[in-house]
């Protein structure tokens, strides 16, 4: 009997089937928000304590519910990514973050560049770097005011033709950063051949600091590795003033987190006063 197998796989199985019911819930509604082009895109600086100053943006995506709350990009990203749909996002995602670094790189003192978060698909794709000299271009966004942050996953996957497309992408002056360091089993014979600039340590690595033996091991030896490589190491989810000090007397001199600011609209950081954000 058909239904009465449903009604005892709803009673042994509920959790299963919410969770289930709840993803199919999440792609319709993903598909409408990117036909309503309702997605935004928030930015969080990155200070440097040598400077005392913004070096850099990252762009973070947004999404809200239907009561208007924001839904968690952890739940959202890897729904675009499974699904291919993050492609078309892409022209939006790239106009909108490259208009935004020619804008902020001409208002910061001394300069910015906006890091934009880039998965392997599109990194990969033919006319990646075609597509995203045409936005520059028409942005009038000079090639080192934008970095793009590539997870260790993405390595791993493709090395040569991943390090082929960095490569080209440095000759072209573009910045790029190694995202989410540390959590991706990245061998470090593979990471002496990245083209990269900068190296983003994971905040399950800084949340501990300074009481962590072992977080405190592993981020002084990400620090020291780095300097041998020509990298700057930037800090993510500093939430405390302890931490940054902890960081700043191991050498690591850039930091992004709540302690600083928190992801905001553009529009947020357009005056004078949130630009002269200074440690
Ligand atoms: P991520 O690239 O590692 O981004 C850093 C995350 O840490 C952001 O989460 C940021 O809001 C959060 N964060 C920064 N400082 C602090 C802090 O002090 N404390 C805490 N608790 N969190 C902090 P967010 O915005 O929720 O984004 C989550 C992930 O979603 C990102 O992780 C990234 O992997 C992905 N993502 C976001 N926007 C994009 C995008 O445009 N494209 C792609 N492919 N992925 C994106
Ligand atoms: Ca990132
Ligand atoms: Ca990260
Ligand atoms: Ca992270």
């Amino acid at each position: 009997n058909i239904k009465g197998m449903r009604g005892q796989v709803s009673v042994f199985e509920p959790h299963f089937a919410d969770s289930n019911r709840e993803q199919l819930n999440l792609e319709e509604y993903l598909k409408r928000a990117i036909e309503e082009a309702r997605f935004e895109l928030w930015y969080q600086p990155v200070v440097n304590a040598v400077s005392g100053r913004i070096e850099q943006f990252e762009a973070l995506m947004r999404l809200r519910d239907e009561q208007g709350e924001l839904i968690s990009p952890d739940r959202f990203i890897p729904l675009l990514e499974e699904s291919g749909w993050i492609m078309l996002l892409e022209p939006w995602l790239l106009r909108s973050a490259i208009s935004a670094a020619s804008l902020l790189a001409r208002r910061v003192p001394g300069g910015s560049c906006v890091a934009i978060n880039i998965c392997g698909q599109q990194l990969l794709d033919n006319g990646f770097i075609e597509r995203l000299l045409r936005i520059l271009d028409e942005s009038a966004c000079e090639p080192s005011w934008i970095s793009l942050e590539v997870t260790e996953r993405q390595f791993l996957e493709h090395p040569e033709r991943v390090i082929q497309v960095l490569q080209a992408l440095r000759e072209m002056g573009i910045r790029v950063a190694v995202d989410d360091f540390g959590t991706g089993y990245s061998s470090l014979a593979y990471v002496k051949r990245l083209p990269v600039e900068h190296l983003k340590i994971d905040r399950e690595f800084i949340r501990e600091l300074p009481h962590s033996e072992p977080d405190k091991a592993i981020v002084n030896s990400v620090g020291r590795m780095s300097e041998g490589l020509g990298m700057h190491v930037i800090a993510e989810g500093v939430e405390t003033q302890e931490q940054m000090e902890w960081l700043k007397a191991h050498k690591v001199f850039l930091y992004q987190g709540y302690l600083f600011a928190r992801p905001a609209p553009l529009e947020s950081w357009l005056s004078d006063e949130a630009l002269g954000l200074v440690l």
